[in-house]
């Protein structure tokens, strides 16, 4: 495959990269998403769909803040996905709950949660410690070793893989022209970027977005970036569907719009190659069970393991070279709860060529301020 004179070749057709894609040919630029494949690795097609505030940015309010504003832009974005592709991607937002199953889990979530007499300007979203009692009028099902939780109302959940068919409709019917199989082997830079595929194809465009997850890290040095990202497996199990009993996403527990309950997900420091920890799938279910004891008796239907992209604070990276100009990246280990706010707020500074000061904080420069010290 060639191509010629496109505005802008996006790296990577996941979650991150086709969101922004698609609004970058919305706003009027000739766009190119070149995709690897079935054999790369890909956080967007094995997530547990939570769009979820709840404990996150505890170390760093300007992401606290970027997840709440994604989350604020959520119902217009899937409003947007509906009417764009007739696809709707069920994204329910009734408040999630993180529950405890013993005291000290409790007194951390306590500790860890901005509850009641904050003041109204802090970037965290509000939550509410709740006992056991309390937890129960909500959560009718729970079993008796549930001792309480937090409840976060910002906090819910979507239909994963409709999301990502319906972000990849949107961007199509928007005139991105998609090339699955297409891995980018090398990126060359004469004023345009010339990038070669490995099936020895090339495409030139003028401007360039790095949204290829986990091979960013790779990607990145080739145009004066840094991407240094890290991969984190996390399992998750799926049941036979049931009759629907959860009204509201646990952090790791929840029922689908289709009725199967999803049971996730380990945070795993584990890289591809590892073994498969079946122990760990054991203790996700058995904590499953122990909150929610209807679950015995239903069958284990799927069980897969999949890939977060981390970067060294957990936080997304967000850069513009200063060596190439037209190149960016994107990378997050929360595509889901932020794709809101990168259709809506990232790809228009993307397409304006800058990424203005609010965005500072997400620069990889960062890890090299933290080396120094
Ligand atoms: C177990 C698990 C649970 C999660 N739960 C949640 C959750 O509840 N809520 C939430 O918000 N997020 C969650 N996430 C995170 C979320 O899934 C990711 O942040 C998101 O999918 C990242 O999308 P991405 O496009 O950056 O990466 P990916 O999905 O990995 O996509 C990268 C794309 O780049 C392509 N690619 C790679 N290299 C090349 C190359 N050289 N040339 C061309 N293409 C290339 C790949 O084919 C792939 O399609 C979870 C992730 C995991 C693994």
């Amino acid at each position: 495959m060639h191509v010629d004179g496109c505005d802008f070749a996006v790296i990577g057709g996941g979650l991150v990269g086709a969101t922004i894609a698609g609004s970058l040919a919305a706003g009027g630029l000739r766009v190119v998403v070149l995709d690897e494949g079935d054999v790369a690795l890909r956080a967007s097609r094995g997530n547990f769909a939570l769009v979820w505030t709840q404990g996150k940015g505890a170390d760093m309010p300007r992401y606290a803040e970027w997840t709440c504003h994604s989350v604020s832009l959520w119902r217009e974005f899937c409003a947007e996905l509906l009417a764009q592709t007739g696809l709707d991607v069920s994204y329910e937002q009734p408040g999630g709950f993180h529950l405890a199953l013993c005291e000290q889990e409790l007194e951390y979530l306590t500790a860890n949660r901005n509850v009641g007499g904050q003041s109204d300007a802090t970037p965290f979203p509000r939550c509410e410690i709740m006992g056991a009692s309390e937890i129960r009028s909500r959560l009718p099902h729970v079993g008796a070793e549930v001792v309480g939780g937090s409840y976060c109302p910002l906090d819910g959940h979507v239909n994963a893989l409709r999301l990502l068919r319906a972000i990849h409709r949107a961007m199509i019917a928007r005139g991105v022209a998609y090339r699955p199989n297409s891995r980018v082997t090398e990126i060359e830079f004469d004023g345009a970027f010339r990038l070669r595929l490995e099936d020895a194809g090339t495409v030139k465009a003028d401007r360039l977005l790095l949204a290829a997850g986990l091979d960013n890290a790779r990607l990145a040095p080739m145009v004066g970036l840094a991407a240094p990202v890290r991969s984190q497996r996390g399992q998750i199990l799926v049941t036979e569907k049931t009759r629907p009993f959860l009204n509201f996403p646990i952090a790791t527990v929840r029922q689908t719009d289709e009725g199967s309950v999803l049971i996730g997900d380990s945070q795993e420091e584990v890289g591809p190659d590892g073994p498969v920890a079946t122990g760990i799938a054991s203790v996700m279910a058995s904590r499953a069970l122990r909150m929610f004891p209807c679950l015995a008796g239903l069958k284990i239907v799927r069980w897969w393991d999949c890939w977060r992209v981390v970067s060294p604070d957990g936080y997304p990276i967000y850069d513009r070279s200063e060596s190439h100009p037209g190149a960016f990246l994107a990378t997050c280990h929360s595509g889901v709860t932020l794709a809101a706010a990168h259709a809506k707020l990232l790809a228009p500074a993307i397409l304006n060529g800058e990424l203005p000061a609010p965005f500072a904080a997400f620069s990889a420069r960062r890890f090299d301020v933290r080396a120094h010290c």
